[in-house]
């Protein structure tokens, strides 16, 4: 560590719980954070301060203005400039601190690519918005021996756990499979409690920093869940699924697509068609009715029909989707997680 480096992680390094060893092996540190929005920014905003060594993040997304209230490292700037999340977070990270290496990726995170996003990375931290990614993720730091910390926010409650491949049960032995599109809220749907963000954005860097600096955590194998609003915290122990598809079966079902959802362009029609990988019977009533404070919504027993800005989304009962209103794939993707649910 060279003077400077002595000098601006003084504090932290004063920490018996980090020291000049622990700072050192942060610094040696190459960590990936799935997802740059509202826990990604505040995880970024953490290693990049605290002094990672390389921080990869990866996002598809571009900046709107209601991200703001929650995403930390964004501003007006950044909404009128049209930039990828992905870029707005590496310029803002640079001029907090040089010293850290920074990759910026502007790509969806899938089967495909995800591996090689991956290379030579110590943990993998989840900023993400939807499960489908998360599973992916999971079979990947798993095949692959990577930590990985999970973190979700909705309304005014999180939770946070720490994977580690070896010693703790994985996401599948938790739940087989992600939950069926339209079952789960979202952001977009009930809202979502910045501080919220902040306190579990916080408590996946601090389990990261915890692994990469060697220093182990007492909360490794279990799940915390709190309310930020009513100032609750609980933490459970999580037991290993005997018959887990990935632990003890050793499938890697989101990792080779065969549990992935598949988006297909439509040609020359402006739009995208996402087949969800699990079928599900959606409930359009109860659908329209999370969805009617985010845009115009519309169904009838056959198809729900839903539209904010410049997007359309057109569902069918099985959850099969058309997308207008976007170019790609990434996008298609995110418009149908933040909204449905992926
Ligand atoms: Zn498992």
């Amino acid at each position: 560590m060279n003077h400077n480096d002595v000098e601006r992680y003084r504090k932290q390094i004063l920490l018996e719980k980090i020291g000049e060893d622990g700072q050192r092996r942060l610094g040696e540190s190459k960590v990936l954070v799935a997802g740059c929005g509202a826990l990604g920014t505040v995880i970024c905003n953490n290693l990049v301060r605290m002094g990672v060594g390389t921080l990869v993040i990866a996002d598809r997304d571009f900046i709107e203005r209601d991200n703001l209230h929650r995403q930390i490292l964004f501003d007006e700037d950044d909404v009128a400039a049209n930039l990828p999340k992905a870029i707005a977070a590496e310029n803002k990270l640079r001029k907090i601190n040089p010293s850290v290496k920074i990759e910026a990726l502007v790509t969806d995170i899938n089967s495909k690519n995800i591996k090689e996003m991956m290379s030579g990375v110590n943990c993998v931290i989840d900023g993400t918005d939807n499960f489908e990614t998360r599973y992916l993720i999971n079979d990947a730091c798993y095949s692959l021996n990577i930590p990985w910390i999970y973190g979700g926010v909705t309304g005014t409650s999180g939770m946070f756990y720490a994977f580690v491949p070896g010693k703790t049960p994985c996401l599948r032995c938790l739940m087989n499979e992600p939950p069926a599109p339209g079952e789960t809220e979202t952001c977009d749907t009930v809202g979502v409690l910045p501080t919220a963000v902040s306190v579990a954005a916080s408590m996946e860097t601090t389990e990261a920093v915890k692994i990469l600096t060697g220093r182990g955590s007492e909360l490794i194998g279990k799940m915390v869940r709190f309310n930020a609003w009513d100032g609750l915290w609980v933490s459970f122990g999580l037991k290993k699924d005997d018959n887990c598809p990935l632990c003890v079966q050793g499938r890697y079902d989101f990792l080779d697509s065969r549990l992935m959802s598949k988006t297909v362009s439509l040609c020359g029609r402006n739009a995208m068609q996402i087949n969800p990988a699990k079928k599900t019977e959606l409930d359009f009533a109860a659908l329209s009715a999370r969805l009617a404070s985010s845009g115009s919504v519309d169904y009838n027993e056959y198809m729900l029909k839903f539209s904010a800005g410049d997007i359309e989304i057109s569902v069918f009962k099985d959850s099969r989707a058309i997308i207008k209103g976007v170019n790609d794939e990434a996008a298609a993707k995110s418009a149908f997680s933040k909204y449905i649910g992926l």
